[in-house]
């Protein structure tokens, strides 16, 4: 070891001194006293490792006292927080299943809160004082709300779609069309789920025209369902030809084979009375008489993860009996977000009102404007020479898998910087705490002021500001 080494090794403070120096420090108090010590030894240990490899690369003024507890500090603060954190979705992309799809309203969220907190009924029979049953809490008022005869919940969608094959068609096979055979993403795709419930998949049709008289001849002895599912995230345009569930129902009636729908993303709410595209409802799969039908609890509803399924009594009853079913269970804190999401929806006004994921999707254009306008006016309030803020006319887009054709009308920010390039920022914006995530079109950066909360344009004032380092 050289004399360099020596005297560095010499000025690095002792594990013990640092220890005692935290113990007085407000920034560690968060942390647990385990996870200090332990980063405390590893900022030192690392340090007389360099020394010893390589003296002269360590500046001595990264050797004090202060230096090494700002060091120590950093490394806590990424260590003691969780990788799963909040961020800025500013894409514009409403169900965005990459940023957790659904955000939560306060009222739902106290009533996780409550739930979460302490113990609850979840299944236990409050009237006969003995063992009940989670899925009997949410029956009723899903069956209100749909019309349905017998409703019951499980973990996701993809989940509910596998429990139904599972249970009604396997050893059998299922018909199902040409042009609705859907890979969801995350690798959810129909033929894929057909062969893990043990069901036989028949394809029936074309890709752009598939007509009753296919799935007709298609029946015969080993036939255990129909099957239609959403094409959620595209659409055959053109000359095309689909078979309505009505007419699915009554073939199925007239042959004896159950019918069940896929819905996907499925909505309680007639998005046409609100300006937008139609998307199918729930409440009218009900009405078709379908015997099953299921969708997702994140899309366009809004609550939770979760896979609704709606059936008649006899089909809920067999799917509430197979194994599988306690594999997909729902968990209490889903199940008091969704049952909060579900009374919302009692009232439309409400839901619309309440239920961010609406909220954002119906929100005027007024609105949209105006906290476009607000948001440009602060950041050109940083008054950063290089930075131009001009507003956009781009779409946001529902996503999820839902409304696949629909755009909405939207107003932008589109931000360019002299001397960085859109991905620069981009990138810069994504590392900032909390991150703010973007999407670049034309050549800008650009914000879409339709998935930004209120309490977040601070946030994303801060960050612009950052990267720019004004
Ligand atoms: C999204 C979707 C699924 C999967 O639902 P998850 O709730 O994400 O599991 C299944 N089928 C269709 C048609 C979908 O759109």
């Amino acid at each position: 070891m050289n004399e360099l080494s020596q005297k560095r090794l010499r000025k690095l403070p002792g594990v013990d001194k640092i220890i005692e120096a935290a113990k007085s420090d407000a920034d560690f108090v968060p942390f647990s006293q385990g996870l200090v010590t332990e980063y405390i030894r590893k900022v030192i240990d690392r340090l007389r490792a360099r020394i010893i490899a390589d003296p002269s690369e360590i500046p001595e003024a990264l050797l004090t006292e202060d230096a090494i507890i700002e060091t120590i500090k950093t490394q806590v603060r990424i260590a003691g927080s969780p990788n799963l954190r909040p961020l800025v979705n500013a894409t514009g992309i409403v169900i965005h299943t990459n940023l957790g799809r659904s955000v939560l309203s306060h009222r739902v969220l106290d009533n996780v809160y409550k739930v979460a907190a302490g113990y609850s009924n979840l299944e236990y029979d409050l009237t006969k004082g003995k063992r009940g049953s989670r899925y009997s809490l949410i029956r009723e008022i899903l069956c209100d709300i749909t019309g349905a005869q017998d409703a019951m919940v499980v973990n996701n969608n993809a989940g509910a779609v596998l429990l139904c094959l599972d249970t009604i068609a396997r050893g059998k096979t299922v018909i199902v069309s040409r042009g609705e055979l859907v890979e969801i993403g995350g690798a959810f795709r129909i033929p894929d789920v057909m062969i893990k419930s043990g069901a036989c998949l028949k394809e029936v049709g074309t890709t752009n025209r598939t007509h009753l008289k296919d799935y007709e001849n298609a029946v015969d002895p080993d036939t255990g369902l129909l099957l239609k599912v959403h094409t959620s995230n595209y659409s055959i345009i053109g000359f095309t030809a689909s078979v309505s569930l009505n007419s699915l129902v009554s073939l199925g009636n007239r042959l004896q084979v159950p019918v069940m729908e896929d819905l996907g993303s499925g909505t309680f709410v007639d998005f046409s009375r609100h300006g937008l595209a139609a998307e199918p409802m729930v409440q009218d799969s009900v009405r078709s008489g379908a015997d099953i039908i299921t969708f997702s609890g994140d899309k366009l509803l809004g609550g939770p993860q979760a896979g609704i399924i709606l059936g008649t009594r006899e089909m809920l009853n067999r799917i509430k009996m197979n194994p599988l079913t306690r594999a997909l269970r729902i968990d209490k804190l889903t199940l008091a977000a969704l049952e909060s999401t579900l009374q919302l929806y009692r009232d439309e006004t409400l839901a619309v009102n309440e239920i961010p994921t609406l909220r954002m999707i119906m929100a005027p254009m007024n609105e949209i404007e105006h906290r476009a306008r607000d948001l440009r006016d602060r950041l050109l309030d940083l008054h950063a020479p290089d930075m131009k803020v001009d507003l956009l006319d781009l779409d946001s887009r529902a996503g999820g898998g839902s409304l696949p054709m629909l755009e909405i009308p939207s107003k932008c920010l589109g931000i360019r910087v002299t001397g960085m390039s859109p991905n620069t920022l981009e990138k810069g914006l994504r590392k900032h705490s909390p991150p703010v995530i973007c999407r670049i079109e034309n050549d800008y950066l650009v914000m879409d002021p339709r998935t930004i909360q209120a309490d977040e344009i601070e946030t994303i004032v801060d960050a612009i500001e950052a990267v720019l380092g004004t």
